[in-house]
């Protein structure tokens, strides 16, 4: 039975349950989810509906919604085996990419990002974005139509967007930009236009000509933001108020924004206040931002490079929380499995609740779309794409979820079924 029509005792998040949901013992209680066509068709509490003898009992199995990568570089993945020695640090790592591009062919990208891909779908992931470097004003790199390939290949098993991450130097010029946005519109509507936004390439003009040359293309944005410990960087709330200078009606993303925990917090508040008026979804890379901030080789790192989570959460401010780098030079760990980005973003930012809480910044593909997000999410009318965590209970999640089933359109996709959840329904059959 590849398709069950109802899932009984699921443990879905608060986050993603009503605000008059019972409760019991300060929990959600559990939920029946009625499934009919490959769409979610009613959740309701347990004790709602009768059982059927197409029914599985998850017998409290924590269950989310298809996971969300958004933010990666499939383009540099898995490079990392064939470099020489890599110097810590952000600007040592961009040196042994650079020293690595000279083996790049449309055949290698393939070959790594669809490893990416596979390794993303496989984990319960439908949604990836991934950053392809960008190095010459007039030159479409190399790795930009093969992603352009790869998001046709996989259409409808997992939605790759593609972002031109581009220095920032090359936007000085306001007609460079527009021709910059125009070569990215073109690709398609899964494109976007982005840039490393860096104290040491730093030019407001630059960024506003990035701004500006996306609004009139009618491309939306993401940035790499103040990836740095520097508390003088001000990209993030140049952003913030140049949006609103230009009117811009996209939605842009900043990612890393690391220099908001350097800063003083009467400054670094004020910014985010300016980010909560904004269409602004900030995403963190926790991963990345422990390796390569406050990276100097033979000395424990103090700082923990993570941005002010907690209090852009507490503003309403959407966030997710991404892979980033998976095996390059950038980064030896990850899987691009963003429950892993969970896991380490609950230790660093000590996050209260991650599955009931915080889980929801793996699952919100709506706050990379530039329509205003629902106040109250939900899985009714939505595809069945579910992942079941089969060894992992609301308290140590994400601890031990290796173990998944991985449901599309309500079917198994991926995993193995535990025979305890099918008893209950031979035994009526
Ligand atoms: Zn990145």
């Amino acid at each position: 039975m590849n398709a069950p029509v109802l899932l009984d005792n699921a443990r879905l998040p608060r986050w993603l349950l009503p605000s008059d949901w019972p409760q019991h013992s300060g929990a959600p209680v559990l939920a029946h989810i009625a499934l009919d066509a490959g769409r979610v068709q009613s959740v309701r509490p347990v004790g709602d509906a009768a059982p059927s003898p197409h029914s599985w009992d998850l017998a409290g199995t924590l269950a989310l919604p298809a996971l969300v990568d958004a933010h990666t570089h499939l383009d540099k993945a898995f490079t990392l085996p064939r470099m020489q020695k890599v110097q810590p640090g952000l600007l040592g790592a961009i040196d042994a990419m650079l020293a690595d591009r000279v083996r790049w062919t449309p055949a290698d990208v393939r070959e790594r990002a669809s490893r990416g891909l596979q390794w993303a779908w496989e984990c319960g992931t439908t949604h990836v974005r991934t950053h392809v470097d960008w190095w010459e004003p007039d030159a479409v790199p190399m790795a930009w139509p093969v992603m352009a390939e790869l998001a046709q290949e996989w259409t409808g098993r997992v939605r790759l967007e593609q972002v031109a991450l581009i220095k920032l130097p090359l936007f000085e010029d306001a007609a460079q930009a527009l021709r910059l946005a125009q070569q990215v519109k073109a690709t398609g509507p899964h494109a976007l236009l982005g840039g490393f936004v860096h104290s040491t390439n730093w030019s407001e003009n630059a960024l506003r000509n990035l701004l500006v040359s996306a609004q009139s293309c009618d491309l939306d944005i993401d940035l790499h933001v103040d990836e740095e410990l520097n508390a003088a960087a001000v990209g993030l709330q140049t952003t913030a108020r140049l949006l609103r200078e230009i009117g811009y009606e996209g939605r842009v993303v900043c990612g890393h924004i690391c220099a908001l925990a350097a800063q003083p917090e009467a400054q670094a508040f004020a910014t985010l206040d300016a980010v909560a008026r904004a269409p602004i979804t900030v995403v963190s890379l926790p991963a990345t931002n422990l390796l390569l901030q406050d990276a100097v080789t033979g000395r424990t790192p103090r700082q923990r490079g993570l941005t002010l989570v907690k209090e852009a959460q507490a503003r309403g401010i959407p966030l997710l929380f991404a892979s980033d780098n998976v095996q390059d030079p950038f980064c030896r760990l990850g899987s691009f499995d963003p429950v892993e980005a969970l896991g380490t973003a609950a230790l660093v930012a000590q996050l209260d609740e991650p599955f009931d809480t915080w889980s929801q910044a793996l699952c919100r593909a709506d706050w990379l779309r530039r329509e205003p997000a629902p106040a109250r999410p939900t899985l009714v009318g939505m595809p069945a794409d579910l992942v079941l965590f089969t060894e992992a209970d609301r308290f140590g999640w994400p601890s031990r979820t290796a173990s998944r089933v991985v449901l599309r359109e309500g079917r198994v996709a991926r995993g193995e079924l535990p025979a305890a959840w099918r008893t209950a329904a031979h035994a009526i059959a």
